[in-house]
């Protein structure tokens, strides 16, 4: 096969989907690894870095597209400016495309993928489990915003995070909240107290309060059962208005004593949950800080703007989107180490098989053979195709 790396053409992408070293594994496993100009460029992987792995470079995006097998990227395919057409029209008809596809809130896309009859397979929908840990790209990214949410909290804030005991006296360390102790929320705990900050998390599951503990945080939230707050994957369950409301009262409290809350938490397909609002805001201390990382699924806080900073009654909220990005080196060595993994684990005999009994490779597959095939996205094009002819 020929794998196509493309270049990202995203704003302010900076990753690329596969390094030199992951190149050389794909390379020993037999294929041909054709990588776009410059496609690593962004992060610091230049092309002769490509070549001296056994890559093929290749000048522009329409010969890289057209001519791959499978195309391997991290964002979903866009419209590009430069050819005047989108990238998934580039696609060769019946080839594959492997990507952070997110098919719930990308439908146009997944349309013209079903056009073009490609084989498409999304990251993000990676089933957690450990037979699947080491293809986890959300866990990596995660990872990476978890950590960088604090450092941008850190930055903006008007004061330190440890406690300092100086000629000029003792200052207390900063107060950080982390809402939804999931695995990003889990990394701006380590983060933050390795930082010095006194770290307090808060989540409707129940299951991670053990974990919250071993990071030297301490665990604020409901006392909801596993079962009421979690399905069988982990995830948490969307709560009732009692549940939620059980919890938010709590939060509410402990977000007025924060200066910086890192707001982390997430509903698969559906939008976060609202969990601060302005009145709540308002009672924080002036120059405190928010990190909503949900910002791209709607935000955790009402004031939240998505991909920008916004200072109300003296509280800077940050809604940050790709911020796995704007550490572009480590975040590409750990998504290029995901979906190699995920691209050899689906080839046999020098060619993508689908197993049908394999539930990696069901849980990932969008498209297949010009249909839809996973159940979410096919339900939810219905149902935007019933709602537009009623
Ligand atoms: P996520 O990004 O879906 O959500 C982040 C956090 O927000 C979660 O902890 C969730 O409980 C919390 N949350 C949701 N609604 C909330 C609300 N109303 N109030 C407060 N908090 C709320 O989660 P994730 O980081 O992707 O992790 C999901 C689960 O998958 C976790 O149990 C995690 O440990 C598990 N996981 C397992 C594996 C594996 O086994 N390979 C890998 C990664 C994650």
């Amino acid at each position: 096969m020929r794998i196509g790396i493309a270049k990202e053409i995203g704003p302010n992408e900076r990753r690329v989907a596969v390094t030199p070293d992951s190149v050389r594994q794909i390379k020993a496993a037999g294929h041909d690894v054709a990588v776009e100009a410059g496609a690593g460029r962004g992060a610091f992987l230049e092309d002769a870095a490509y070549q001296e792995a056994g890559a093929t470079i290749v000048p522009g995006p329409a010969d890289l597209w057209s001519a791959s097998d499978a195309v391997l990227k991290i964002q979903p395919p866009l419209p590009s400016a430069a050819l005047g057409k989108h990238e998934a029209d580039l696609l060769r008809e019946g080839a594959t495309l492997i990507c952070m596809l997110r098919p719930l809130s990308n439908l146009d896309v997944v349309k013209i993928l079903v056009r073009r009859r490609v084989t498409s397979f999304s990251m993000d929908m990676m089933p957690r489990s450990t037979r699947a840990q080491r293809m986890d790209a959300l866990s990596s990214m995660s990872t990476v915003a978890g950590y960088k949410a604090v450092l941008l909290a850190a930055d903006t804030l008007p004061r330190f995070f440890p406690m300092f005991v100086t000629a000029a006296g003792t200052i207390a360390p900063s107060r950080v909240l982390v809402v939804g102790a999931g695995v990003a929320g889990l990394q701006a705990i380590a983060t933050a107290r390795r930082l010095g900050a006194v770290v307090e998390a808060y989540d409707v599951r129940p299951a991670v309060k053990e974990e919250v503990e071993s990071l030297g945080a301490t665990f604020v939230g409901p006392q909801l059962s596993a079962a009421e707050a979690q399905d069988e994957q982990g995830y948490a369950r969307p709560l009732t208005a009692e549940q939620q409301k059980k919890g938010t009262e709590m939060l509410h409290e402990r977000t007025a004593y924060a200066d910086v809350v890192i707001t982390t938490a997430r509903v698969p397909g559906l939008p976060a949950p609202k969990l601060l609002p302005t009145n709540v805001v308002e009672r924080m201390k002036p120059g405190s800080v928010i990190v909503d990382l949900a910002a791209d699924m709607g935000g955790n806080c009402e004031l939240t703007q998505a991909g920008s900073t916004v200072v109300h009654h003296d509280v800077t909220i940050h809604g940050p989107v790709r911020l796995a990005s704007t550490i572009p080196v480590h975040a590409t060595q750990m998504y290029s180490r995901n979906i190699t993994a995920f691209l050899l684990h689906l080839t046999k005999d020098g060619s993508i098989q689908f197993d049908s009994s394999d539930e990696i490779t069901t849980a990932t597959c969008v498209t297949r053979e010009g249909a839809i095939v996973h159940p979410g996205t096919k339900a939810r094009i219905e149902g935007a195709a019933t709602a537009a002819a009623g």
